[in-house]
């Protein structure tokens, strides 16, 4: 317990550090609203984290999102948060941020560390359109029946809810590439860029998501907030599929 205290505290000092290092105003992290010289490089890509919140370039566009449309946290029934980022669960959390009123409940097949551990694929614990509000970020890619994980979001999300899904997505790639033969840890790195993902998505998981019975918009960081992308450092690929219940 103290060995943990230790290093909870040496990655606090680490990070203050980071982020007086790297002060300035260049590029802005809108999770955590902290101005930076430059974010940290990662995974071969430059500015890809944020020092104070550790936001990647995904959650920095998601973060822009919530910010441009406060009317999709009106949430009544309540929000479910799949695989919770720290950096999200700041703006979305109830506990974290007390203006939110709302049921708050995250959620993974891993346990550690959430309210309701539970399957994508067989959310048996949850009633049909219970939350009017899901949040479902780089989940899928790791799910072998991404289908019936996208028909459960579909069941849970209520009429005039949403669900905000988020892939690893090839955009230059009309289909999805996947194979179940492929199993190897090191073969799926070379194949779906990851050793636990099960697939390398393309554009059609839009399709996907419209024959789970879901209405999909599309929002393109490009698109969506163009007087951002470059002090925020988003990245076009960071496509957000906006889905609603089909009527
Ligand atoms: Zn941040």
């Amino acid at each position: 317990m103290a060995t943990a205290r230790i290093d909870q505290l040496r990655t606090g000092l680490r990070r203050r550090a980071d982020m007086f290092a790297h002060r300035g105003d260049a590029v802005f992290c809108p999770a955590c609203g902290h101005s930076f010289a430059r974010f940290k490089d990662a995974w071969n890509r430059p500015d890809a984290l944020c020092w104070r919140c550790g936001a990647h370039e995904r959650h920095r566009a998601l973060a822009l999102l919530l910010g441009r449309r406060p009317e999709l946290l009106d949430v009544t029934r309540g929000l479910l948060h799949f695989a919770p980022e720290w950096c999200i669960s700041q703006l979305v959390d109830p506990r974290i941020n007390p203006a939110l009123t709302y049921r708050y409940v995250s959620t993974d097949l891993d346990p550690v560390g959430v309210d309701l551990p539970m399957d994508i694929t067989d959310m048996t614990a949850v009633g049909d359109g219970e939350f009017d509000a899901v949040i479902c970020s780089h989940v899928l890619e790791h799910v072998p029946d991404d289908r019936a994980a996208m028909l459960e979001l579909a069941r849970i999300t209520a009429p005039g809810g949403w669900c905000l899904i988020m892939v690893p997505l090839d955009a230059g790639a009309a289909s999805s590439y996947e194979d179940s033969a492929i199993t190897d840890p090191a073969e799926r790195v070379r194949a779906f860029g990851q050793h636990d993902h099960v697939r390398l998505y393309g554009l059609d998981v839009a399709d996907r998501l419209t024959a789970a019975g879901l209405t999909v918009e599309r929002i393109s960081p490009q698109e969506a907030f163009p007087d951002e992308l470059d002090r925020c450092r988003l990245l076009g690929a960071d496509l957000m599929w906006l889905c609603r219940p089909s009527a």
